[in-house]
């Protein structure tokens, strides 16, 4: 499986299609982080969706779909970028049992969110409801009530790679029983030919007898976006005698960055000197 999102259109439905498989960049987002199965599933589920979504963006900037319950899984985000570049996390209480835990279990009480920050104009931010069986229902509702668009979504993922599709109405959609149909053949969709066959085999396979044309096939990639001059601005936000103290006892400040757990180190004049720009562009 290669890490890729295809788009396509059935022109004569008035309906749209999205294909994504992740598999080497969802083993970079969950490498050496030990997560449990059922949050790194989850991990995968959300960006596989992040990935669709951000495939539709029209402009520069990033979407976030974020996560945040009472629970052992306190928090989960992926962040996409619209070069289809992503990066994902999740925090959790360590010394929880998630082998028996459902969707619903682990998100209860929780807030789905998404938030899209173009580079240029306003911050957009959405509420997904929660207490649906899956996450994908839950977007898939969200898309239909507070978007007013009919989407069905299917996800099939193991602990490694996730494949995932999705079907949209267009706003001139011929009729219900055309998605119907389209939804009919989706169906009979198995995880095992999902997260073994490569995309462009499988939806041949699937879509064969429709007319359906290929709109655009783009790789996607994990991409961090961390960088030593991102760290130090961080680092400088520490409170100064806590960053003295540290300088102190270790000669420097190491830091590492909680997404792909690169590792960053500081001396006294590496602070010292960002201090210093930061303050001269201040009092401009
Ligand atoms: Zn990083």
């Amino acid at each position: 499986m290669s890490d890729n999102i295809q788009r396509f259109i059935f022109d004569s439905f008035g309906i749209r299609g999205e294909l994504v498989q992740l598999e080497t960049s969802s083993q970079q987002m969950v490498l050496e982080h030990n997560y449990p199965p059922a949050i790194a599933e989850l991990l995968q589920q959300v960006a596989a969706v992040t990935v669709l979504m951000t495939t539709t963006i029209k402009f520069e900037g990033k979407l976030s779909v974020q996560l945040q319950t009472p629970n052992e899984l306190k928090m989960l985000v992926v962040q996409a970028n619209h070069k289809l570049g992503y990066r994902g996390i999740a925090r959790y209480d360590k010394g929880a049992d998630y082998s028996q835990k459902s969707f619903q279990e682990l998100t209860k009480g929780g807030r789905l969110s998404i938030t899209i920050e173009p580079k240029k104009g306003k911050r957009y931010q959405g509420y997904v409801e929660l207490g649906q069986k899956s996450f994908e229902a839950c977007i898939e509702n969200y898309f239909n009530q507070s978007e007013q668009l009919k989407t069905k979504i299917w996800l099939f993922n193991n602990e490694q790679k996730v494949t995932g599709l999705m079907l949209q109405a267009l706003p001139d959609m011929l009729n219900q029983d055309s998605f119907d149909h389209l939804v009919f053949l989706a169906n009979t969709l198995t995880t095992d030919e999902c997260l073994n066959t490569e995309s462009d085999v499988l939806l041949n396979r699937l879509f064969h007898q429709e007319s359906v044309r290929d709109l655009m096939s783009h790789p996607v990639n994990f991409h961090c976006g961390c960088s030593r001059k991102k760290m130090l601005d961080s680092v400088a936000l520490f409170p100064a005698e806590e960053i003295e103290e540290i300088l102190q006892e270790k000669g420097r400040v190491p830091v590492k960055c909680e997404f792909c757990l690169n590792r960053f180190e500081f001396n006294a004049i590496d602070i010292k000197s960002h201090k210093a720009v930061a303050g001269n562009s201040t009092q401009h």
